[in-house]
């Protein structure tokens, strides 16, 4: 392939043919591939060329020439040079249907074509869904900034309407940056390494309307910082406020450092009907509407009579094996991070459910061993991270031989794989992708597996 003489800065015509899978427009010149933010098939588009590498470049939109009917206009610029709604310029429904297609793509690709898969279920209110907020905070034009990031970049776009959140939390990011800029409080300069409060991390449980804040400041030393606390307390939605010290400059947001500044350490929420606790490291689903169609889908899909022993592997604080535990005769919980299994006890405890208990540990580690002690499971629940399934575990798995396994998959690439690995021992049956992140390209799945 000859690679056209195309160069940054450079501004040229182009017409969309696809979209990809991060949802961008997929654009040829010659047979040189650009990808264009904020460009959809169909569409012809003025650009620029943001970035030229070897097989393939990136280009951004200044003027939509020609516009595809799936194209939706009312939402605010501002959007589309941040990256925290990549597709808010799609109407919904093809949203959902892209995500449908995309798995289909990735199932073909690894040679799993007789696998159905479904429409994806979809939000009524596809806005304002997510429950927790991980601002960036900068010091901008002397003043303490909120906002999120421009794509591919650490420049703060300010930003006080983040769409896809809580309006709750918007309304409290508000407050609280308004309460800082009050005692003078400096947003962190990322470039000489000076100011303070690097991010707000905000979550409010959906069903108890209990807020948590989390101060991240990369130096301890915060003047006024009790006059401060006492204010962001006095909104009595705010159970649980902390101070994070992290003084490191990667893009890892919490540091070692939690101190408690006010209320108490965990927010209480409900999914399903029960309690869990949720303290600031817990993994917690963002979107508590969907999750509770999320997990119905899973635990219909497993199919449960009450007499069976189920494993719920990468169990975070348990809300999977709690919600299943009066189908099951007993449940055992997988998960890696000691605090999170705590939490899974506790939460236990709190819903004075009994026939369950919570292991620390890799997944594949523990069936490894239950593997080699003959340990039976009947069902086996799979919620893994965007990696999917360690190959030692589809061995123990075949070796185990559940009658049942369910896998919730965040990312469908590693799913496909996953499945093509376990197609020998297992009847696949049809994918839902469930959206659990609207104006996303992000794409989660539920599907069952039938022991052959
Ligand atoms: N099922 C939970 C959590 C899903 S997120 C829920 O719906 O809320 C995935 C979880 O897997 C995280 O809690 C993460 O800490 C855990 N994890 C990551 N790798 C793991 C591994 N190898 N074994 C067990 N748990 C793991």
């Amino acid at each position: 392939m000859e690679k056209p003489n195309l160069k940054k800065n450079q501004e040229l015509e182009l017409d969309i043919q696809d979209l990809s899978y991060e949802g961008k427009g997929v654009a040829k010149v010659d047979d040189f591939t650009l990808f264009v933010d904020n460009a959809l098939p169909g569409e012809t588009v003025k650009a620029v060329i943001t970035r030229i590498n070897k097989n393939f470049g990136f280009a951004r939109t200044l003027k939509v020439l020609k516009e595809s009917p799936d194209r939706v206009n009312d939402i605010d610029a501002i959007y589309a040079q941040t990256g925290i709604a990549p597709l808010s310029h799609l109407k919904y429904s093809k949203q959902l249907e892209f995500k449908q297609h995309q798995v289909e793509i990735d199932f073909s690709k690894i040679g799993l074509k007789d696998v159905q898969v479904n429409p994806t279920l979809g939000m009524e209110s596809p806005f304002n869904y997510r429950n927790k907020a991980q601002v960036p905070v900068r010091q901008v034009k002397g003043q303490l900034t909120t906002g999120f990031y421009r794509r591919r970049s650490h420049d703060l776009v300010p930003m006080e309407n983040f769409l896809i959140q809580d309006p709750k939390i918007d309304a409290e990011i508000i407050r609280v940056r308004d309460i800082l800029r009050k005692y003078n409080v400096r947003g962190y300069d990322e470039t000489n390494q000076k100011g303070q409060i690097k991010t707000i991390m905000v979550r409010r449980a959906y069903f108890t309307g209990e807020m948590m804040i989390v101060l991240v400041s990369r130096t301890p030393d915060i003047s006024h910082y009790k006059d401060i606390a006492k204010e962001i307390l006095a909104n009595k939605d705010v159970k649980s406020l902390f101070l994070n010290i992290n003084s490191r400059n990667t893009n890892v947001i919490l540091g070692q450092k939690m101190t408690l500044l006010g209320g108490k350490k965990y927010i209480d929420d409900k999914i399903l009907g029960h309690t869990y606790r949720i303290s600031p490291r817990s993994f917690y689903q963002v979107n508590p509407v969907q999750t509770q169609n999320l997990y119905q889908l899973a635990i219909d899909k497993a199919e449960l009579t009450g007499k069976e022993e189920v494993v719920d592997a990468y169990s975070g604080i348990g809300t999977i094996g709690l919600s299943l535990a009066n189908k099951a005769k007993h449940v055992t919980g997988i998960e890696v991070i000691e605090d999170a299994v705590k939490d899974a006890d506790k939460n236990a405890k709190l819903n004075d459910i009994k026939n369950t208990d919570f292991v620390v540990g890799k997944t594949e580690d523990v069936l490894n061993e239950w593997a080699k002690n003959d340990m039976s499971c009947d069902v086996l629940m799979v919620d893994p991270p965007r990696k999917g399934l360690a190959s030692s575990l589809i061995d123990s798995i075949k070796n185990i031989q559940p009658e049942k396994m369910v896998y919730i998959s965040c990312n469908p690439a590693t799913l496909a794989r996953d499945l093509s690995l376990l197609e020998d021992a297992y009847e696949i049956g049809d994918v839902t992708p469930v959206d659990m992140f609207p104006m996303t390209n992000h794409i989660e799945c539920v599907v069952a597996l039938t022991k052959k």
